[in-house]
């Protein structure tokens, strides 16, 4: 199909039947200060150089509030609590009792889902659909799901004693803020240990009402210790010799930097990095659910999502079709406000972040690589960026070597099974891939030879607490959720 004919399409679609009336949920329901200090020993407390950053909504540019910005005495003082609370009382507590309050966590959370999911949408810029139907439920389902493991730990490793490490330093993305702050939380609390957590600065507002909602479900002072600020905030963290334990997510980068910061320390630590994952599709493979699971895995979210599918590899005979229904359906895609409910893609997280993107598209499309990318109206104020497809693109080029971080996808075709698992592997990272075929055999052949640590089948970015997830090569180290996320919060012995 031509251009000319989809752009005549899209005007069809859009001005005479899928014409949407704004739907915004109304933020007057959540309450946020213009203030917060750093959540320390049950408390809030402002910070020793009386410094505060400015968050802000990335859709509109307001600033929502002030958040304080840890320094190094900060960070001290939070990880000499966290120690008080693990040698007090978290460690003297039945491990019932500590299920006990991780089962009111996930309680209070499910009240209070809704206000969770408008502050999120607003500091971080994703739609709400996304924060009120994946990113809270999943947040209250690892909270339960960790709450249960809490007095049955030494089932989960019959034949040892498991015993918890100590002090848990936790720095945390800003692409899914309160899942990550729980995907943390939860494990770290179940298995015994304390926690000092750092939220990126641009996203810190969910964790900030997690601190007030640990407080409110009595949390012993000092359990969970919650200090915000920017990139030195987490260096302090790394570097405090009171950590035993750290655990971050954000780039291959800065975890580079942190496995060289704890080498020959006896911290232990995982890391959970970027990636750049292949969505394999096979001619067999039903084609309008594969464009709803590419459409899902690179465009929702913004593309902020380490696992995102953002490598298309289609099988030849069924590539000029994928394509152009693709293209077809990104043209229905709704870009704009987050509290809308009608919003499929909303607000880059930041300036910095759509500069990134921007740079890439200008920079890092070579050749003759085309760049398509729909047609719709982008809102005045905030940052956005349409859906964009890469097409005649090689293995070579940067836009498949390198992570993006937007709603970018670049496109190549394949002929052989062998071929396509060949494309996927070469990559620096291995978080996760796909794979869709009505073959279940194919499904097992190519799940087993993609050397990534998530592989969905004929679906994209499902997440579940009870399935660890992580990454191979610079992906990173460790796994979270399940009984393998549990293991790296404990030491076992006979
Ligand atoms: P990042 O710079 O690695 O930040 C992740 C977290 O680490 C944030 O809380 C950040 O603080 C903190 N941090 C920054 N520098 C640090 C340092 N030297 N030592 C300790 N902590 C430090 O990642 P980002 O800026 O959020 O995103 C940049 C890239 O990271 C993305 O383009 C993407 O490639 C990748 N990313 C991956 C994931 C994932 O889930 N695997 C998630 C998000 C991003 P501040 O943000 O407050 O500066
Ligand atoms: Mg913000």
């Amino acid at each position: 199909m031509s251009e000319k004919e989809i752009t005549t399409r899209q005007n069809l679609h859009f001005d005479e039947l899928w014409a949407y009336d704004p739907a915004p949920e109304s933020p007057d329901y959540v309450k946020i200060e213009e203030k917060y200090d750093l959540f320390i020993d049950g408390r809030f407390q402002e910070p020793e150089s009386g410094r505060y950053l400015r968050t802000v909504n990335p859709s509109n540019e307001t600033v929502l509030a002030q958040v304080a910005e840890a320094g190094k005495k900060d960070v001290d003082k939070a990880v000499t609590a966290a120690r008080k609370a693990y040698d007090g009382a978290w460690s003297k507590m039945a491990a019932k009792e500590r299920g006990k309050y991780l089962f009111r966590i996930a309680r209070l959370l499910q009240e209070r889902a809704r206000e969770f999911a408008i502050i999120e949408s607003m500091d971080c810029g994703k739609p709400i659909r996304e924060s009120r139907d994946i990113d809270i439920p999943q947040v209250i389902a690892h909270f339960f799901y960790h709450a249960g493991w809490a007095d049955k730990l030494e089932y989960a490793f019959p034949g040892y004693r498991p015993r918890p490490l100590g002090v848990a330093g936790q720095i945390i993305p800003w692409n899914f803020p309160l899942l990550m702050a729980a995907w943390k939380i939860a494990p770290a609390l179940a298995a015994g240990n304390t926690v000092v957590i750092k939220p990126a600065e641009t996203t810190p507002l969910t964790a900030l009402k997690l601190a007030e909602l640990i407080r409110d479900a009595g949390l012993p002072p000092g359990v969970v210790n919650i200090v915000t600020g920017a990139g030195q905030t987490g260096i302090e963290i790394v570097n405090h010799p009171g950590i035993d334990k750290l655990a971050f997510t954000g780039s291959t980068e800065v975890g580079k930097l942190i496995q060289k910061a704890v080498a020959g320390t006896d911290k232990k630590y995982t890391l959970e990095l970027g990636g750049k994952a292949a969505n394999i599709v096979f001619d067999d493979a039903p084609v309008e659910q594969a464009v709803e699971g590419i459409v899902n895995g690179i465009f929702f979210n913004q593309g902020h999502v380490c696992c995102a599918g953002s490598r298309l590899l289609v099988q030849e005979g069924v590539a000029d079709e994928l394509v152009y229904k693709l293209k077809m359906r990104m043209e229905s895609l709704i870009v704009g406000d987050p509290l809308d409910k009608n919003t499929d893609i909303g607000a880059i997280n930041s300036k910095d972040q759509l500069d990134r993107i921007l740079g890439f598209l200008a920079e890092g499309v070579e050749g003759d690589q085309k760049i398509y990318q729909s047609k719709c109206d982008l809102p005045e104020k905030g940052y956005w960026c349409r859906p964009t497809l890469v097409e005649n693109v090689s293995q070579s080029h940067r836009i498949v070597q390198e992570e993006v971080f937007g709603p970018v996808l670049s496109i190549q075709t394949f002929r052989t099974p062998a071929e396509a698992v060949t494309l996927a592997n070469n990559s620096p990272y291995g978080l996760s891939g796909g794979v869709w075929t009505d073959k279940g055999s194919k499904i097992f052949k190519i799940g087993k030879g993609i050397r990534a640590g998530v592989i969905w089948a004929n679906t994209f970015n499902k997440f579940d607490p009870t399935s660890p997830f992580g990454g191979y090569k610079e992906s990173g180290i460790g796994r979270e959720g399940g009984i393998h996320g549990l293991l790296p919060y404990l030491e076992l012995s006979q």
